[in-house]
């Protein structure tokens, strides 16, 4: 990526395979733009910003001469840049790791996986190789869209090389749960890949919980509401279910050519009163064609009455053709086609009629248009448009469609009859009930479901993305702004140095420290020490350390340095090691004794989480536990508790993997008023990590320096990342001193 390069900003669309076909004739290479795909969908994209391709144009050239005459055309008349792959990488990276072990993997399929070495460093060369193309294509100012499971590792390679790029990435495939993630040998890298991204999309929130989750698992990643904080970057994880291009669909319906197809179909197929059923799927494993097939044989068991006045149509495109689960899966499927046909079939009628091969998209059209039934029952599909096109083929607001739960499509097509793939005798009942459905019902269902289709049509999902990875930036330009930059650092220094009478306000843990596992092992290091006495060592400098820690603790660890101290949160103060602990209101720790096992309960129901008693306050700590159950577990204790201490004078807090309860009004802003209402300060730094800390934050003048050390909302003026940071900052201030 050339920095200096200086052009209009464009969108860069990166995907395995580039929308274009490449064949060879005797005359020559044929180059033509594929039917659908990406392309299409980008059209609306395209008319506001330069956008161009990048992938793998599907062919492998003889030699140089046939490889820039391929180049040359793509990018003239294509603006696509192909990426050429040898057909010994292909057969590694996309037949292999793409299709034998990710495709498999995230439907779902994982005994169908294979983890073969060689295939993933081969992914990881392709990966590579696209990166190549990038970087000699884009410029800072483009926007970087990249597609699908093919491409998972690229995000992470562009950022590396080009940290303020601008990437989006989108998934057109279900994210599986993390059980299910989590068994992939690379799991590690494919996350760490897909976070170069600034903005990661998924059909569904399902898919976009499931990284999260996958994300916080095996990486430590919390989010706030789908931004996670990655190397001090937000990213943000959203869906954006994919529609498609309604109307034009509805436009091609109404061609004539469209209705004399309809018409010429109905006289070959439409006999009188007979229903026409009909299911268009690739030939693959995940589509769950063989179960579909077992439940019409059970409804033709089961409902003689329907012998004779249906007929099915099933259109199955070859797919994958020479990997071995494929080529099983049509010999099943045409054995299950072939038994119900020779079961029920009649002179006259047979229940299947089943095609094998694809149909451009003028020819699908009039048998959608045609049919009074969809059946789209996949046993997973990332989103699914066969059911989304079936539904707007529906101009007159009738017809029915079966469809699985398990099809990401579910998620906005709820009008729909949802089914349970698996559960046979339901499919049969939802066939019947397919068949048998009022009109006035079918409008009812279908109305709203073309409605949405029109409003969230692909359009409006490419462009919302788009502008989406646009906010993202925005929010981390920000989130930038708010960083204790060089800039604001040296205003701090040179405040620090022209002033004479400073007060430092430090919280302990997050903060000086890094959190321990169990809280009794975070004790402060010489290194702490030493840089807490040079701190007190000069007469302008008054310290305090703020904490939500009992005296005991505290005083035992820190008790002989010239400083204040604030324990648990406020409830006790020690102006200094002449001065004794003195108590901050009168307070009663009665309750405690009726809190303690309710937060014990949680302590065994979470194992790895204890619970630590204070004199004024009890709090349950969860940072050693399986994070998810941790995080489930404390917003369940503290909504109870929350209700539970409603009406008294005690406070909840949540805090950094904490939850604590303490007399309310006892707080670190309360804490410290000994100290910031007793002098006239002419500096004031105040550092703290988590909640408890706002309090403290939110009473101090303006224009004292306060500071949050991590990510999240604060009322501090600025962030560090942690506190390594803050000792770093501390470090240049007693340097000062000197
Ligand atoms: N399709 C087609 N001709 C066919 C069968 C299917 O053009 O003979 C198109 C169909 O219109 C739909 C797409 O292929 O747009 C299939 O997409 P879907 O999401 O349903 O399944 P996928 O094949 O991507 O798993």
């Amino acid at each position: 990526m050339d920095k200096n390069k200086k052009s209009q900003s464009r969108i860069i669309i990166v995907s395995n395979r580039l929308p274009i076909t490449i064949s060879k004739k005797k005359d020559g290479l044929k180059i033509q733009q594929s039917p659908g795909g990406l392309a299409t969908c980008l059209r609306s994209i395209q008319e506001e910003q330069k956008t161009v391709f990048v992938g793998w144009p599907g062919y492998w050239p003889v030699d140089d001469k046939e490889k820039r005459f391929i180049e040359k055309n793509l990018i003239n008349h294509y603006h696509s840049y192909p990426v050429f792959i040898s057909p010994a990488e292909i057969g590694k990276y996309y037949s292999g790791f793409t299709n034998r072990t990710l495709w498999p993997l995230f439907h779902y399929f994982s005994t169908y996986c294979a983890y073969e070495e060689s295939e993933w460093e081969a992914y990881k060369r392709v990966n590579q190789k696209f990166l190549q193309k990038v970087i000699k294509l884009a410029s800072p100012q483009d926007v970087l869209w990249i597609h699908d499971y093919h491409l998972m590792l690229l995000p992470a390679l562009i950022r590396k090389s080009f940290p303020q790029s601008t990437i989006g990435f989108f998934l057109h495939i279900p994210f599986p749960s993390s059980e299910i993630f989590r068994i992939l040998p690379w799991r590690k890298e494919i996350l760490e890949g897909l976070l170069g991204a600034d903005l990661i999309g998924f059909h569904t929130y399902e898919y976009a919980r499931h990284f999260l989750s996958s994300v916080l698992r095996l990486l430590g990643y919390e989010h706030e509401l789908g931004a996670i904080l990655v190397d001090n970057r937000i990213v943000k994880v959203e869906n954006f279910p994919m529609g498609i291009d309604s109307l034009h669909m509805e436009k091609l319906l109404q061609q004539s050519s469209i209705q004399k197809e309809i018409q010429k179909l109905k006289k070959k197929i439409w006999v009188e009163k007979r229903k026409i059923i009909l299911s268009v799927d690739r030939l693959d494993y995940t589509k769950g064609i063989p179960l579909r097939l077992e439940g019409i044989e059970q409804f033709l068991e089961k409902n003689s009455n329907w012998h004779k006045r249906f007929t099915y149509i099933m259109l199955c495109v070859p797919s994958r053709t020479k990997v071995r689960q494929y080529s099983l899966l049509k010999e099943e499927v045409e054995r299950l086609v072939g038994r119900i046909n020779g079961r029920f079939g009649i002179p006259g009628w047979i229940p299947i009629h089943y095609m094998y091969r694809s149909l451009p998209f003028e020819k699908l059209l009039p048998l959608y248009s045609l049919s009074d039934v969809a059946l789209v029952t996949p046993l997973r599909d990332g989103m699914n448009l066969v059911a989304k096109e079936f539904i707007v083929s529906k101009i007159n607001n009738k017809g029915v469609l079966v469809l699985s739960e398990t099809a990401g499509a579910a998620s906005e097509l709820g009008e729909a009859l949802l089914v349970n793939v698996n559960n046979k005798e339901e499919f049969s009942a939802a066939l019947t009930q397919a068949l048998e459905m009022s009109e006035k019902e079918q409008t009812r269902r279908m109305e709203p479901m073309r409605k949405r289709l029109f409003e969230y049509d692909v359009f409006r999902w490419a462009r919302s993305f788009v502008e989406r990875i646009k906010d993202v930036k925005k929010i981390q330009a920000q989130h930038e702004h708010q960083k204790l930059n060089e800039e604001w650092k040296r205003n701090l220094i040179s405040d620090f140095k022209n002033s004479k009478n400073r007060l430092l306000l430090l919280d302990y843990d997050g903060t000086l420290v890094s959190f321990a596992i169990k809280p009794e092992q975070a004790k402060p290091d010489v290194g702490l020490k030493r840089l807490l006495y040079s701190l007190v060592r000069d007469p302008r400098n008054t310290l305090v350390i703020v904490s939500g820690r009992d005296r005991a603790t505290i005083e035992h660890w820190l008790g002989k340095i010239p400083c204040g101290l604030v324990a648990e949160h406020g409830a006790w103060i020690r102006k200094d090691p002449i001065h004794d602990w003195e108590k901050q209101k009168r307070l009663s720790s009665d309750w405690k004794e009726q809190l303690k096992p309710i937060l014990k309960t949680y302590e065994v129901r979470v194992p790895g989480s204890l619970v630590e008693e204070k004199e004024y306050g009890i709090a349950w700590h969860y940072r050693k536990a399986n994070p998810e159950l941790g995080q489930l577990r404390s917003s369940e204790l503290f909504d109870y508790l929350n209700e539970f201490l409603a009406n008294t004078d005690l406070q909840v807090m949540h805090g950094n993997k904490v939850i604590e309860v303490r007399v309310s009004g006892v707080n670190k802003g309360n804490g410290v008023m000994p100290w910031l209402s007793k002098n006239k300060w002419d500096f004031i730094l105040a550092l703290g990590d988590d909640w408890t800390d706002e309090d403290l934050f939110k009473i101090l003048p303006a224009k004292a320096y306060s500071i949050k050390v991590s990510y999240g909302p604060s009322q501090a003026r600025f962030y560090l990342e942690s506190p390594q940071s803050t000792r770093n900052l501390l470090h240049e201030l007693v340097k000062i001193q000197k």
